[in-house]
């Protein structure tokens, strides 16, 4: 008898918790993956992020194979087929156990419940274990009052306050699994045709240009050997100066580990790990950088753990129902705006400098992130749920859970957000963040002769003459509309 992993959004050997598990069984161990192109569809993956991928099954391959385990990858159509091939698989090649680690959100519980019923039919044994947080998901609760017990938490600073007490209180937390060991060089034979498997191209409608496919490859070089060696790098080099670097997009002052995290060739035990190890063995309380940075890596665990307890936010819905009412604009106004935004032609060089380098090079940084997210609903008055929609269908890091609630965080309606009357202003960003202008110079050209004084706020002459479009909408003015809507959207929905 066999036994398979199942990989999703975990593409490594090195600290995978299923796999790990899996190979302790000391049967010979078979990997799987099932490529949805449907599902691509319908979770907007962006094609960057789906060349992501396809790049790190190559590498995770190469890497099973060192230890005779061979990866199958399947294409399935058919999304709703993908339980039953799963299960007929492992049947297939005698299986009667499959490990996989947990995916939280509702599309993906509901296919892994699917599994475990059908699987059952068969006398197999399915696995679903925790992995991708540090602290599985349901286990902070807040405290518990007089009479009532803990609640999820919806606000990151108690949260991680929790967290890190968790950690403290049960270290195994962040033990790294092992590797499973090799299987015996009978399977080569035994299973010859598994290692024949290739992995597919992409789908036409999610494949990179050939000039996007040079950006992303030599921004974004895949698997896990790559997110160690950048973790290694970054912690060496700009872990010092992240707590501040971090915010000034000019430099290169973040460790660019995204869509390592989303597609899971890094495990967030081993980033937090080998920084607890350069900061004195220190989760917090060590040097503010490395402090800062396993914060941040927090914030990903703690959106996931708001998905798993909130999940109607996989609905479309706001965290915060109150503020589903809100009247968004829409019509011809609307696509005219939301085109200027996405094109970065809105006439605020901040903001279309990001939104240009994120079409350059399917990434942003995060502050950049909340000035354009908020640009998007409290200056464009835009439902924040088509700027999520884009910010996937682009971000070669694209993940549900923080997208959600990054956007959540930026338009006020989500957890732990911003309060609705605070707008950024996106010119005062622009000055704070990029005092020389730098950055905007790099992605928005017709501006790259413009002083430092005025780049955020070229005067009608500089914009005549370079042909930098008028700015679309008055900030003041928009500022004090949206502040309007939120409340009417508040009264509507009570
Ligand atoms: P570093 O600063 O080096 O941080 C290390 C890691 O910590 C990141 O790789 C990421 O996994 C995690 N992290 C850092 N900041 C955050 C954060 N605010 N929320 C959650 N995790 C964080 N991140 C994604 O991975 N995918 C997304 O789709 C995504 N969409 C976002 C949308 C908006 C509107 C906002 C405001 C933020 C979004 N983020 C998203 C979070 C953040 O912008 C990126 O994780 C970060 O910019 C990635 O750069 P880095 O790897 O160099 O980060």
């Amino acid at each position: 008898k066999a036994v398979v992993h199942w990989f999703r959004t975990d593409l490594r050997v090195d600290d995978n918790t299923g796999l790990s598990l899996a190979g302790k069984l000391g049967k010979p161990l078979i990997g799987l993956y099932i490529v949805s192109p449907q599902d691509w569809e319908a979770h907007i993956v962006s094609p960057a992020r789906v060349d992501f991928i396809l790049r790190s099954l190559e590498m995770l391959k190469q890497d099973l194979e060192r230890l005779e385990i061979p990866l199958w990858v399947e294409v399935a159509q058919n999304r709703n087929d993908i339980p039953r091939r799963a299960v007929e698989l492992c049947h297939q090649w005698g299986a009667n156990h499959l490990f996989a680690n947990m995916e939280y959100e509702v599309d993906e519980l509901r296919r892994d419940a699917k599994v475990v019923q059908l699987a059952r039919t068969k006398g197999m044994e399915v696995q679903v274990v925790h992995d991708t947080c540090v602290v599985p998901p349901g286990e902070l609760v807040t405290k518990a009052g007089k009479q009532s017990t803990g609640k999820a938490f919806a606000v990151y600073k108690p949260w991680y306050k929790a967290f890190l007490a968790r950690v403290a209180e049960k270290p195994s937390l962040l033990k790294q699994h092992p590797p499973p060991p090799a299987n015996p060089l009978s399977t080569r034979t035994h299973f010859a045709p598994l290692f024949t498997c290739l992995i597919p191209a992409a789908p036409e409608n999610k494949s990179l240009t050939p000039s996007e496919t040079t950006t992303v490859h030599t921004l974004f070089p895949a698997g896990s050997h790559t997110a160690l060696s950048l973790l290694d790098t970054f912690i060496a080099q700009r872990s010092r100066a992240y707590a501040t670097d971090r915010n000034l997009p000019a430099k290169p002052g973040t460790s660019m580990l995204s869509p390592h995290f989303s597609a899971g060739t890094i495990s967030a035990r081993t980033a937090i790990c080998r920084a607890r190890s350069a900061n004195a063995e220190k989760l917090s309380g060590g040097q503010q950088g490395l402090d800062t940075w396993i914060s941040e890596v927090a914030w990903r665990d703690f959106y996931k753990h708001v998905l798993a307890a909130f999940p109607y936010i996989c609905m479309n819905k706001p965290f915060k129902p109150a503020l589903a009412s809100i009247s968004w604009i829409h019509g011809a106004e609307a696509t005219t705006r939301f085109t200027a935004w996405t094109s970065g032609h809105t006439g605020y060089p901040l903001i279309d400098a990001s939104m240009r380098h994120l079409q350059a090079e399917k990434f942003m940084p995060n502050r950049l992130r909340m000035v354009v997210a908020s640009f998007l609903c409290k200056d464009l008055h835009l439902d924040w749920r088509r700027g999520e929609q884009y910010f996937s269908s682009q971000l070669i890091d694209g993940d549900f859970a923080s997208n959600n609630g990054g956007w959540g965080f930026a338009s006020s309606t989500g957890v732990d957000p911003q309060p609705y009357f605070r707008v950024f202003n996106p010119t005062l960003q622009g000055e704070k963040w990029d005092p020389d202008g730098e950055y905007v110079r790099r992605w928005v050209p017709e501006l790259k002769d413009v002083d430092a004084k005025q780049i955020h706020n070229p005067s009608a002459e500089v914009r005549k003459r370079t042909g930098y479009p008028p700015q679309i909408v008055q900030h003041d003015v928009a500022r004090k509309r949206v502040v309007e809507m939120y409340k009417e959207g508040i009264e509507r929905g009570k």
